[in-house]
């Protein structure tokens, strides 16, 4: 282990380089400073104590490597730290803290802060207590190896602050919250948090941040979230876990983010978390999880803020990819639609007349489904051809196939076929249908301007239109997806003239989805019973069949064990 860097006052030239001190808001605040100062110190578990959400009494108690007596007092100081020595070091700095202004922070905004420290290789504690004149004498006490801090009334400088805050309840949520997500990013310490001597939850050490989830997403996390693992290079790393496609919400609140341990904020990495998502989300949806960063610390700027909340990254935008990266591959690993129907070959129709046969044979034994490879075709149980029953609404699609019953948005699904197949074929083979007699089309100011900027793009994917004297088209082809739909051209456009500063690839991604909405059967349009099942065999046959090119999502499925819990018959 690292030997224990004395406590030192950082010199002028360093104090001045360091981003402005630690600002004490809220109870939430001296929760965080401090457990970074337990987890800096090696601890294996942290305990949080409070009394009134934090306001009238804090405590953290740690087992980490303690304070010598003789330097209870300079960790009080402002600029004291055993962390940094030198300007230099800023860049490599490992530990959550550096600044030496977490205690000082704290014991100015206090009544009083009393510190009780014991390192293993001392027989006693020591304990230093800061208040309204200053600092106490260190006296001997019993302790085992650790440290405890407790703050007391917190607010007692700033009785205004106080005010602000909102109720006890407010602040307690704000601390758990805090700690089951800072949890996440330490799995192998323990964490206990207590309020007004009753014990809030403890969460014991556990070997990664998976076995942690349910704690702070909530029960609904459960099968909904993909593990990230995708390692760029030795010193590299980007894992965690994210919502699978369909699992978005409507903001950022459940982004959590650790660079190096650290829990930020940071935009790049928010916006390269949705780009990875790229058509499998909805404008205005965010997925949600946990993503971890572990890159060289040189790499990142960690004195950016005065609270330590935000980081800057030295190659922002290689960060920024390589994210987008993990989470695309990540996507693209997770099982489509058609794999997870193959899956589930289990529960067979014609159930009943098995189970009779078995109980009457019980040796013959029904092929277990996951054991069977395609080295034994004829042992697989016979699937049921999928049934397309009917329509509901003039909008959505009902298909039975095998144990699913599953309920399709037929305007979203067949906007995802029909993206898929613009997506797959390139300028050269894209197949368009020249129309016999083009059709004549007005065009606003603004629709023609919006038709000049992007002509390529629409004639490589098929869309061929040409000017036809002031503010007429005529459209001379369109690709074979359109059939003999009615095309809305102006409509077309109008989507297509948001303002967008994508990178080239995303723009061309974000025109064929545009053009694949505009191309397809809307809601309230009656569908035979045959169109519906080939729309919904086209879909299983996408990529990402569970949304469609906007992110909406495509189907809701519902399997035989839902039906069961429905219906009482488990
Ligand atoms: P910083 O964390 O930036 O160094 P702080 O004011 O938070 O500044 O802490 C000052 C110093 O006190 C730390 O550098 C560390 O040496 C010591 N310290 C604070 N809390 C603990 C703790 N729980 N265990 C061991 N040492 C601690
Ligand atoms: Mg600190």
């Amino acid at each position: 282990m690292q030997v224990r860097e004395r406590i030192r006052l950082l010199d002028d030239q360093t104090i001045s380089q360091i981003a402005a001190g630690e600002v004490i808001e809220r109870p939430v605040s001296v929760v965080k400073e401090l457990v970074e100062n337990s987890i800096d110190a090696g601890a294996r578990w942290v305990a949080v104590d409070l009394h009134d959400g934090g306001c009238s009494r804090i405590s953290v108690h740690d087992d980490g490597d303690g304070i010598p007596a003789d330097q209870l007092a300079l960790a009080l100081q402002r600029h004291g730290t055993s962390k940094l020595t030198s300007a230099g070091e800023l860049f490599s700095v490992k530990t959550l803290g550096f600044r030496g202004e977490g205690l000082a922070s704290i014991a100015a905004a206090a009544r009083s802060v009393e510190i009780i420290s014991r390192p293993a290789d001392q027989d006693f504690g020591a304990r230093i207590m800061s208040g309204g004149d200053g600092l106490s004498q260190v006296t001997r006490v019993a302790a085992a190896p650790g440290t405890t801090v407790r703050v007391h009334d917190l607010f007692a400088a700033t009785p205004v602050r106080r005010q602000f805050l909102k109720n006890e309840k407010t602040e307690l949520a704000r601390i758990s919250a805090f700690l089951t997500q800072f949890a996440l990013g330490w799995p192998q310490l323990s964490f206990a948090l207590r309020h007004d001597d009753r014990e809030v939850w403890t969460l014991p050490a556990v070997a990664q941040a998976g076995d942690r989830i349910e704690i702070a997403f909530g029960k609904s996390s459960r099968g909904a979230l993909l593990p990230v693992a995708h390692r760029i290079d030795v010193s590299t790393l980007i894992s965690g876990f994210t919502a699978k496609p369909g699992n978005d919400r409507p903001n950022r609140q459940g982004q959590i983010l650790f660079v190096n341990g650290r829990l930020v904020r940071n935009a790049q990495l928010t916006a390269a978390w949705s780009a990875g998502y790229g058509s499998m989300l909805m404008g205005g949806r965010y997925p949600y999880g946990v993503l971890m960063l572990e890159l060289p610390p040189h790499e990142v700027d960690v004195n950016v803020h005065p609270t330590k909340l935000e980081v800057r990254f030295l190659n922002a935008a290689g960060v920024f990819d390589a994210v987008r990266r993990a989470l695309q591959r990540t996507l693209e690993a997770s099982p489509p639609l058609r794999e997870a129907h193959d899956a589930r070959l289990r529960f067979q129709p014609g159930d009943a007349v098995q189970r009779d046969a078995q109980a009457t044979l019980p040796e013959v034994a029904v092929p277990d489904v996951s054991l069977l490879d395609s080295a034994a075709p004829d042992l697989v149980p016979q699937k049921q051809k999928a049934r397309a029953l009917g329509q509901i609404d003039q909008t959505y699609i009902l298909i039975a196939d095998n144990e699913l019953l599953l309920v399709i948005d037929q305007h979203a699904a067949h906007e995802r076929v029909a993206y898929e197949s613009l997506l797959n074929s390139d300028a050269n083979d894209t197949v368009s249908e020249p129309f016999l007699f083009p059709l004549l089309v007005e065009l606003s100011p603004g629709q023609a301007a919006t038709f000049e900027a992007c002509a390529d793009q629409l004639a490589a994917a098929g869309v061929e239109i040409e000017c036809f004297g002031d503010s007429s088209y005529r459209i001379i082809a369109l690709p074979s997806i359109f059939g003999r739909r009615h095309v809305d051209l102006p409509g077309m456009l109008d989507d297509l003239s948001q303002p967008d500063s994508s990178a080239p690839e995303d723009r061309r991604r974000r025109i064929l989805a545009t053009i694949a909405c505009h191309s397809v059967v809307r809601a309230r349009e009656r569908l035979g019973l045959q169109e519906q099942i080939a729309l919904y065999e086209s879909l299983r046959q996408c990529q990402a069949p569970h949304t469609c090119p906007h992110g909406r999502p495509t189907t809701l499925q519902i399997d035989a064990e839902q039906l069961a819990k429905a219906f009482n018959r488990t």
